[in-house]
């Protein structure tokens, strides 16, 4: 089950509710009820309809640093795991394990920094661009080494 957000004023659309339209360029729209479909109908913009959370955020009436963020964030992804690391901690021992959860989770912890790096940072901010660098330079030497 899926809760998608309306396309109009964010509000979540739960299963049954709502309506969906669909664009002949494939782009799904979802709204929350009917106000929400007929302002787009009416070919309203969001941002200029003063009671939608997109005029709100873009007016700087809402925090838009906010514990919620890291809610939004992407979380469909798969995760994908070192198969290498995967073999030797099948073939020794719960001490191998330990430290390969360890990489794991440090590898983790790059890519989700790398990821999100624009939440931490403004993107041209110059040495966000360098961080960047550092760590795309450092997990390709680990995928080097892996090899
Ligand atoms: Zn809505």
């Amino acid at each position: 089950m899926r809760i998608e957000k309306c396309y109009f004023c964010s509000a979540p659309v739960y299963p049954g509710h709502g309506m969906m339209f669909v664009r002949n360029d494939c782009k799904v729209f979802r709204f929350c009820r009917s106000k929400c479909h007929k302002n787009f109908k009416k070919k309203r913009n969001p941002r200029k309809t003063r009671w939608t959370k997109a005029f709100r955020k873009s007016a700087g009436k809402e925090l838009t640093l906010d514990n919620a963020l890291e809610f939004e964030k992407r979380r469909n992804i798969p995760v994908k795991y070192n198969r290498e690391l995967w073999s030797k901690t099948s073939e020794f021992s719960v001490f191998l394990l330990i430290l390969s959860g360890k990489a794991l989770e440090k590898a983790a912890a790059i890519s989700e920094v790398k990821k999100n790096i624009h939440l931490i940072r403004a993107p041209h901010a110059g040495q966000a661009k360098q961080l960047e660098d550092k760590m795309v330079q450092k997990l390709a030497e680990d995928v080097e080494m892996d090899e």
